[in-house]
C-alpha cells in the first residue's frame, strides 16, 4: 500500500464490467475511460482478460489496452488470466499484476473452466513457475482469486473451511496477494467480517487481500463496512457499477466505484481520488457505452453540503 492512501480502489469496470456488456467497446474508448479515472486517481485499474477472442470478443484488445495503460504514470495496470496461456500473453504486453480466479465452489468451477479446483490449482503452480523462470516477469504480481467464496449459485452454499484450504494452498503455491470475491451477491456483513478474520488468521497478515462484493441484494456497501472492520484495505469496484449481474437479469452487479469512494472518503479514510473528476470519468464512460445501463447513488444526489473528503482534508 502507498503511504498516500488509506485504502486501495481497484477500478475493475474495464475488464468485469465491459466483459458483461453486449457490445464491444473500442480500444481508443477503453484508454479514454482508463486515463480519465486515472486523472481523478484511481491507482490501478483492472485493463482486460486475456482470454480466447472467441469466448469474449469485449477482451480481444487486452494486450492493445495494457500497452496503452502501462504508458499512464502512476497507474497499476492489472489484468485477470484463466490460465497459462493467458498469463504468458498478459506479462508479454507488460501488465504490473495478474489476476488468476478460480471458484471455491467445486460445481461452479466445472462449470465456469471445466475442470477441478485442483486442477486450477496446478494451473496457478505453472504461472507461477513461468512468472519466476523468466527474469524481465519477476516484478508481475501474482493474485490469487477465491470466486464463489460466500456462495454458489449452483452449490449454494460454500464452507469457509474450503475458502481456507484454498486460500492456503494459493499461498503456498507463490501467490503475492489474494482475492475474494462474492461472485454472485450472496454475502452478508456478518459473514463478511467473520470470513476475513478467519483468513488473516489462516494466511497472516502480512498477506495483501482485497475483496470483490457486489450489490446484488442490496449489501454491497454493508459487506465493504465489515471488510474494512476485518483489517481489508484493497476493495474492486466498477464505475458507474457497470456489468449488472449475469445470475440475475437486470439485477445490479459490481459495487458502484464512486460510491465506495465517497463512502471511504466521509469516513476519513484516503482513497487518494477526487470524486468530480471521477464523475466526469463515469461521463467519458457513458459517452463510449452506447446506452447500455449505470448505476449508483452518488452521481445522482451528489456531494452532501459540508462534505470534506479525507483525501483533501489531509493535503
Ligand atoms: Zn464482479
Amino acid at each position: 500500500m502507498r503511504e498516500d492512501i488509506d485504502v486501495l480502489v481497484h477500478e475493475v469496470g474495464p475488464r468485469d464490467g465491459l466483459q458483461a456488456v453486449a457490445a464491444t467497446m473500442p480500444t481508443a474508448g477503453k484508454l479514454e475511460w482508463i486515463r480519465a479515472e486515472a486523472e481523478a486517481g484511481v491507482r490501478q485499474i483492472q485493463v482486460g482478460s486475456f482470454v480466447p477472442p472467441k469466448l469474449l470478443p469485449q477482451m480481444a484488445d487486452a494486450a492493445a489496452v495494457v500497452a496503452g495503460a502501462i504508458a499512464i504514470p502512476d497507474l497499476t495496470v492489472s489484468a485477470l488470466v484463466p490460465n497459462l496461456r493467458g498469463a504468458e500473453n498478459g506479462m508479454a504486453a507488460g501488465a504490473h499484476q495478474l489476476g488468476f480466479v478460480l471458484s471455491v465452489s467445486e460445481a461452479h468451477n466445472q462449470a465456469n473452466v471445466r475442470r477441478s479446483v485442483q486442477d486450477s490449482l496446478d494451473d496457478f503452480a505453472r504461472i507461477v513457475e513461468y512468472r519466476d523462470a523468466n527474469e524481465a516477469y519477476r516484478h508481475v504480481a501474482l493474485s490469487g482469486g477465491m470466486a464463489t467464496a460466500f456462495g454458489c449459485t449452483i452449490a449454494g452454499r460454500v464452507e469457509p473451511a474450503e475458502v481456507m484450504r484454498v486460500a492456503e494452498a494459493l499461498v503456498a503455491l507463490g501467490a503475492d496477494r489474494l482475492g475474494v470475491a462474492d461472485t454472485v451477491g450472496y454475502a452478508n456483513p456478518g459473514q463478511v467480517k467473520a470470513l476475513f478474520e478467519e483468513l488473516y488468521r489462516t494466511v497472516g497478515r502480512e498477506v495483501a487481500i482485497g475483496a470483490h462484493f457486489h450489490d446484488t441484494r442490496g449489501l454491497g456497501l454493508a459487506n465493504v463496512f465489515a471488510a474494512l472492520e476485518a483489517g481489508v484495505r484493497e476493495f474492486d469496484a466498477c464505475l458507474g457499477g457497470l456489468g449488472g449481474c449475469p445470475y440475475a437479469p437486470g439485477a445490479t452487479g459490481n459495487i458502484v466505484t464512486e460510491d465506495l469512494v465517497f463512502m471511504l472518503e466521509s469516513m476519513g479514510m484516503r482513497t487518494g481520488i477526487d470524486l468530480d473528476r471521477l464523475l466526469r470519468a463515469r461521463e467519458v464512460m457513458e459517452r463510449h457505452l452506447a446506452g447500455e445501463a449505470t448505476h449508483g447513488a452518488y452521481a445522482k444526489a451528489g456531494a452532501p453540503k459540508g462534505f470534506v473528503p479525507a483525501s483533501a482534508a489531509a493535503a
